[in-house]
């Protein structure tokens, strides 16, 4: 197990669609620990293969709250069957996008179908908070950004803070 650099915007690669996988293998379980440890140490509770810079349609979470009792869940080629209507409104943040927060309003239950961390065929009716994660998790595995749906100006100003972060600031 391994915590991998967790890739920022702007980066071309955050922007890239994820491939299926054809068979989750000893490579994708590998894979998934490791983005398990990567987002355990962020703190995080969703990240995608992506945002390590592997394009494979995978995603890691745990939205449980207590962190003696952790309960990871793993979505590979994740499908969403059924939006609802209604919606729902989170502060949402993002590994890489860091220390930016947004409300962002997405249907508020879906059901997902997925291959488990052992390939084998699931669904998950997700409400609440599960459901927020979740779409946000499969934007990213679709070259999507929660950024994306602010208004120009908003995302334009966060874009700014963020290349003000990058640049190497020394103070001495
Ligand atoms: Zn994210």
């Amino acid at each position: 197990m391994a915590v991998k650099k967790i890739l920022t915007e702007p980066n071309k690669l955050l922007r890239q669609v994820s491939s299926p996988v054809e068979k989750v293998s000893d490579e994708e379980r590998k894979l998934m620990d490791d983005m398990l440890d990567t987002m355990y140490a962020a703190p995080g509770i969703g990240l995608a293969a992506i945002q390590v810079g592997v394009p494979k349609r995978i995603i890691v979470m745990d939205i449980s709250k207590d962190e003696n009792k952790k309960e990871p869940m793993y979505f590979v080629n994740p499908i969403i069957k059924n939006k609802n209507s209604e919606k729902a409104t989170y502060e949402e943040g993002c590994l890489s996008v860091p220390n930016q927060f947004a409300e962002i309003e997405r249907p508020n239950k879906c059901e997902v179908e997925y291959l488990d961390y052992n390939g084998k065929k699931q669904s998950l009716k997700a409400d609440g908070l599960l459901a927020t994660c979740i779409q946000h998790e499969m934007d990213h595995l679709e070259g999507i950004l929660f950024i994306d749906y602010l208004s120009k100006l908003k995302k334009s100003m966060i874009l700014k803070k963020l290349s003000k972060n990058k640049s190497s600031r020394i103070v001495v």
